[in-house]
């Protein structure tokens, strides 16, 4: 019988191989990206690589990702020790390309959402985060169901012991944070994390079957 990292590292796997959206033509770079601690207590969920994350397999290395890094950072994590604390997921894994305008990403379609989905169910239910946090409309839509931004951020959602905390989306292609009250949902959505993020480090060590070995 395989240990609960051992399945995590086969679930892994067949992301790494997974080529199904290019299969069906979606203009995706396929080349997965996936990083994160195996044996972390927090889960965190973004909507899509970008394309530096995708040209250096690594999560959340792009501009968006150095910027949620420093909000996460503002909120208490050391900027060092994310990538060893948290389990980083996406809605879809590869890189999408440009939106038709050229201004930002292309959003993943209702089909790629569907295809990468059991890779993101497999996960979590093997990480079995204590904090989730949610990272755009999008993954706030798939654990929360659909509300408006103003309504996700700042507040804190409990479900089968889990705290979700929903953050937007740190691309620079949103203006959702031009609004200062925007800001200040942000601010207090910070709060949230680095009160959660202490709460489940005082409380959980990592999983034991999940931790190196
Ligand atoms: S986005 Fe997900 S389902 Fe689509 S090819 Fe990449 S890993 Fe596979």
């Amino acid at each position: 019988m395989m240990t609960r990292r051992e399945e995590l590292e086969k679930v892994r796997a067949e992301i790494r191989a997974c080529r199904a959206c290019a299969e069906r033509g979606y203009p995706i770079r396929p080349r997965p990206v996936l990083g994160g601690a195996l044996d972390a207590r927090i889960l965190l969920v973004g909507q899509a690589p970008g394309v530096t994350e995708a040209e250096e397999a690594v999560p959340f290395c792009g501009p968006a990702g150095k910027r949620l890094f420093t909000w996460l950072e503002r909120a208490g994590f050391p900027r060092a020790r994310i990538r060893d604390e948290v389990y980083f997921c996406a809605m879809t894994r590869c890189y999408p390309g440009k939106d038709g305008r050229g201004t930002g990403d292309r959003r993943p379609s209702r089909e790629e959402l569907a295809l990468c989905a059991p890779f993101l169910a497999r996960e979590f239910a093997l990480v079995d985060p204590l904090l989730v946090l949610l990272v755009g409309q999008m993954a706030i839509e798939r654990f929360l169901g659909k509300m408006p931004l103003r309504q996700a951020v700042g507040q804190e959602f409990e479900a089968e012991g889990r705290t979700y905390l929903p953050l937007p989306h740190p691309s620079g292609a949103s203006t959702w944070l031009n609004a200062p009250e925007n800001q200040e949902r942000l601010r207090q959505a910070l709060i949230l994390v680095g009160r959660h993020y202490r709460r489940v480090k005082e409380l959980a060590p990592p999983c034991p079957d999940l931790a190196p070995a």
